[in-house]
């Protein structure tokens, strides 16, 4: 294939011109943590927790040393132990059923919803036995859960919900906003997502200041006093040159997820122009996401579904041409190798294994332009014309 010469290649995301807005503003807020050597927790970590307290409209904001952390971290202050059992949807990040699986509980299925990709209540109430200790709802792709239904079932039985809000920072449903309809909400400042530090960072939000205080002790090794250790915790910390950056970026966040939401607009206008878009999935066109009126996307990714067959050679031909897509994701949780021993089969989650083969994700970064989506459009287009 030759790539055209007048036209260049469009990443799945461009975290060097994100830097190129914020980066001196990051440099000067690190310089003066670095001057100062309170390096781990202390006023910064504290200052940042202030400040996305009030973003998310939560009591308790606790920084952690990543988003899989926060929720082991959820999972422990709930009393989570072997042989409980943990209710979750199959199609998510890994970590969702690993941290689960981590203290030796179970994580339990329930297949998603086609249209949002996020857990379905129908099947909720009948996965919940009488192990069940918790509901552990995700807010994929930046859109949340249908949480009224969830937290519903959850007061029937009396369970506590974890929110997976990862990707979700900033989102809302029914006037909540993401980590704040559930128990504990947990957050990941992973670089690539829609607030990202420099590296690894995480935030576990709640209401309640029985778990606010349980979190903060659990956080650093039970101690309280400082090396008096009052139950076994961890090293769940987060360093101080992270909230320093995430502080900084935390200004722009509410522009960023703006801007994302715009991109999310301009795809579907120019799909649709380009009679490419479908409400079904079938061969030659495209199903973009939906954005239900009750709730607010923040778009950490825009996920299209096309045809099984389509979706590998579609995505093989926008690389030719330099565009970068990627699967979110591409083995369900009930699939993966190291579950094996929970005893599930393909076919068990029919709507989250035709997700995982359909879905496939566009450049949604605040920093696109509407040119560059034009080009990934055109892109599309080209395959679909091919005949492919
Ligand atoms: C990123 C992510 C996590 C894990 O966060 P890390 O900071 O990478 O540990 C957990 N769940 C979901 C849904 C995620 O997207």
């Amino acid at each position: 294939m030759t790539v055209p010469s007048d036209t260049s290649g469009v990443p799945l995301i461009d975290l060097q011109a994100q830097w190129a807005t914020i980066g001196q503003e990051v440099l000067q807020a690190i310089e003066r943590v670095a001057a100062s050597q309170q390096l781990i927790l202390g006023p910064e970590v504290q200052a940042l927790e202030e400040e996305l307290a009030a973003f998310i409209g939560c009591s308790h904001a606790i920084g952690v040393s990543s988003g899989t952390d926060a929720l082991l971290l959820a999972l422990i202050a709930l009393d989570i132990q072997a042989g409980d059992e943990v209710v979750t949807t199959p199609f998510t990040f890994f970590s969702t059923g690993g941290s689960i699986a981590r203290l030796g509980a179970r994580p339990v299925f329930v297949d998603i919803q086609p249209d949002t990709f996020n857990l379905d209540p129908d099947p909720l109430a009948a996965a919940i036995t009488s192990r069940t200790r918790a509901i552990l709802p995700v807010h994929l792709f930046g859109q949340i859960a249908e949480m009224d239904p969830i937290q519903q079932i959850a007061r029937d039985r009396n369970l506590p919900v974890i929110e997976d809000a990862a990707q979700a920072i900033g989102a809302d449903y029914h006037g909540r906003s993401a980590g704040t309809c559930g128990d504990i909400g947990c957050f990941s400042f992973y670089p690539t997502k829609n607030l990202g530090g420099l590296g690894d960072g995480g935030l576990v939000t709640t209401d309640r200041s029985d778990l606010n205080e349980r979190l903060r002790l659990l956080r650093n090794h039970g101690f309280r006093p400082k090396y008096h250790a009052r139950e076994v915790g961890g090293n769940f910390r987060l360093d101080a040159l992270q909230a320093a950056a995430l502080r900084v970026k935390l200004q722009y966040l509410d522009r960023w997820n703006r801007a994302r939401a715009d991109n999310a607009d301009v795809y579907r206008r120019l799909l649709r122009d380009a009679q490419l878009s479908s409400d079904r999935v079938t061969p030659g066109k495209v199903v973009v996401p939906v954005e239900p009126a009750d709730r607010r996307h923040i778009y950490h990714q825009f996920v299209i579904r096309v045809t099984a067959d389509q979706r590998d050679p579609l995505r093989a031909w926008l690389a030719d041409r330099g565009i970068g897509t990627e699967i979110y994701y591409p083995v369900p949780l009930h699939l993966q190798e190291c579950f094996a021993g929970l005893g599930y089969r393909a076919g068990d989650f029919p709507v989250a294994e035709a997700a995982a083969a359909q879905s496939l994700a566009l450049p949604i970064y605040p920093e696109l332009t509407v040119a560059m989506q034009q080009r990934v459009v055109e892109a599309i287009a080209g395959f679909f014309a091919t005949g492919s």
